[in-house]
């Protein structure tokens, strides 16, 4: 509302992953019941993490707070008909916009790329937590599922920005969350937009 956009005016809602704190403003309580917050909204994510995250063989401790918040922030959105389930596989799904497999922080993890002319702005869900990882891509944070794979996703996540000269846009940076992958003599760095 404070940048002048109403909750009806948003188009698309474009999801990473299905982790509690990426898919929490979905949806909000009305009258005890849970509606989309963007009502006039496609809500785009991979059909395979949605697959996994309603697959009960997957409902450990570790997924147990994406299985809650499925239901409350998640199939509200498939019940109203506003979701997209797609294939991530790079290919463009709306004019300019791609969604890359960056698996390990989840199983279905996206890496989602805006291309507007020769510019790219790349949205990285959790495919990084820190500054640091930037760094030292090896170091994994605590709530990726699979730390090794996670670990390869993050050099292609990093390759492909600084390749790019790409604005980035994190999730959990502090400060703005976005910067840029700086290539130095000694490796890379992270420098706030
Ligand atoms: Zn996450």
């Amino acid at each position: 509302m404070r940048a002048g956009v109403r909750p009806e005016d948003i188009d698309f809602v474009l999801l990473t992953h299905l982790h509690v704190d990426h898919v929490g403003w979905n949806t909000r309580l009305q009258n005890g019941i849970w509606v989309p917050t963007f009502p006039n909204a496609r809500y785009v994510f991979s059909r395979a993490e949605y697959d996994f995250f309603s697959n009960p063989a997957h409902d450990s401790v570790r997924n147990k707070t994406s299985f809650m918040t499925r239901i409350d922030s998640v199939d509200p959105i498939i019940s109203a008909g506003l979701a997209d389930q797609i294939d991530v596989d790079g290919s463009d799904v709306l004019e300019g916009i791609s969604f890359h497999p960056t698996p390990g922080h989840t199983p279905h993890h996206a890496f989602i790329v805006l291309k507007s002319g020769m510019e790219r702005a790349l949205f990285t869900g959790d495919v990084m937590h820190h500054p640091i990882q930037v760094c030292i891509p090896e170091w994994s944070a605590v709530f990726d599922a699979d730390p090794q794979i996670a670990i390869i996703s993050r050099k292609w996540a990093l390759n492909y920005a600084a390749e790019h000269t790409a604005a980035v846009f994190t999730s959990h940076f502090p400060m703005t969350s976005a910067g840029k992958v700086m290539t130095y003599d000694h490796g890379r760095g992270w420098s706030f937009l």
